[in-house]
């Protein structure tokens, strides 16, 4: 992985795009990469991320934005694919938010009857 990719030794998404950490891949390119998440909270709860290390939500900068518009290209694409047209997107940022893994991550549910306002 090239350093354009800001790899964080530390960081538990950077090594699963490193392939350091094994994963149940949904879907690759070569800017996201899109996994199954390993505590499920719906049927179907994948997650997708950038390959480069962002922290979270908190850290898109124009700079970096056009990235952001990919994942969620991967998002519509992916969830077509799956044949899901109700599903729900979920991106926790800081830990009052929820966010355990400081790696800028799309949750994306479904399967499921949601609730609002979430939790
Ligand atoms: P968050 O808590 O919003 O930061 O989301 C992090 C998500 O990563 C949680 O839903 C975890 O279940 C998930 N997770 C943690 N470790 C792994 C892993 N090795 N493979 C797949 N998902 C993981
Ligand atoms: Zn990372």
């Amino acid at each position: 992985m090239s350093d354009a990719l800001n790899y964080q030794p530390d960081c538990l998404f950077c090594k699963i795009v490193k392939g350091e950490i094994p994963s149940n891949k949904v879907y690759e390119d070569d800017l996201c990469y899109a996994f199954y998440d390993i505590d499920p909270q719906a049927p179907t709860h994948f997650l997708v991320i950038p390959k480069a290390h962002i922290g979270s939500c908190g850290e898109i900068t124009r700079g970096n934005s056009a990235l952001v518009g990919r994942l969620f290209e991967v998002i519509s694409q992916v969830t077509r694919d799956l044949g899901l047209t109700d599903f729900r997107v979920v991106s926790n940022c800081g830990a009052q938010a929820g966010q355990s893994v400081p790696h800028l991550h799309f949750h994306v549910l479904a399967g499921r009857d949601m609730t609002w306002p979430p939790g």
